[in-house]
């Protein structure tokens, strides 16, 4: 599995329609400082699911929209595409490509898309779990990441090694089954309370 595209409009410094293509190996980006070589990352992390203005840079999570220059005007919403090349079925969901959107309004609304069906975060999330894509994924090497690994705490260490094994799914749905249990305990507290009620 590999990255292939990246479609970005009204991202940051791109307002008008982008394609990257990614070819197998090795591709570079290069530019003067400013020209937004950065924000080609910015934008991988978000579509993936990056919730934090700080993260991406920026103090809202609207400031990720095209602001407008003195010749063109600002954008009311943005949107990146990413296409994951999956010929080697490492996604088991069937699909040769798969291509993860997110679209973002100044009104604070986003919506997520897989293959062009509307769907949720957490869909995107647990896809990606353990494939070390995800916004957290290691397979995002930003400044400052590797010095964070060595310097880190073991505990956030071992989130890293966690995801390369494919350790991270279970540790998720061994906590959404905790919160699940919790969650029905507390309605059994409460049935027994009525049925205490009602006797
Ligand atoms: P360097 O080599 O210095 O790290 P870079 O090529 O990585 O630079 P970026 O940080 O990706 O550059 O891009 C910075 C540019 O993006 C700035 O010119 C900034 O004005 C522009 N920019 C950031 N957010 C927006 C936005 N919402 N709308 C328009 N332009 C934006």
């Amino acid at each position: 599995m590999y990255l292939k595209r990246l479609e970005i409009k009204g991202f940051k410094s791109f307002p008008t329609k982008t394609e990257i293509v990614f070819n197998e190996g090795i591709t570079a980006i290069v530019g003067p400082n400013g020209s937004g070589k950065s924000n080609i990352s910015d934008a991988v992390r978000w579509v993936l699911g990056e919730q934090s203005a700080k993260s991406l840079r920026g103090d809202k999570l609207e400031d990720v929209i095209f602001v407008g220059t003195e010749t063109k005007r600002p954008m009311n919403y943005c949107e990146v595409a990413i296409t994951l090349d999956n010929s080697d079925n490492k996604l088991d969901l069937g699909f040769s490509e798969i291509t993860i959107k997110r679209r973002a309004y100044r009104t604070g609304e986003s919506e997520f898309f897989l293959n062009n069906k509307s769907c949720r975060l957490k869909d995107i999330k647990e896809i990606l779990l353990d494939t070390g894509i995800g916004k957290d994924g290691y397979s995002i090497v930003e400044q400052g990441k590797v010095d964070e690994i060595l310097s880190n705490n073991p505990v956030n260490r071992r989130k890293v090694f966690d995801e390369a094994c494919g350790i991270s799914k279970f540790r998720y749905k061994k906590q959404e089954a905790e919160r699940n249990l919790k969650h029905t305990k507390e309605n059994l507290e409460r049935i027994d309370d009525i049925y205490i009620e009602i006797e």
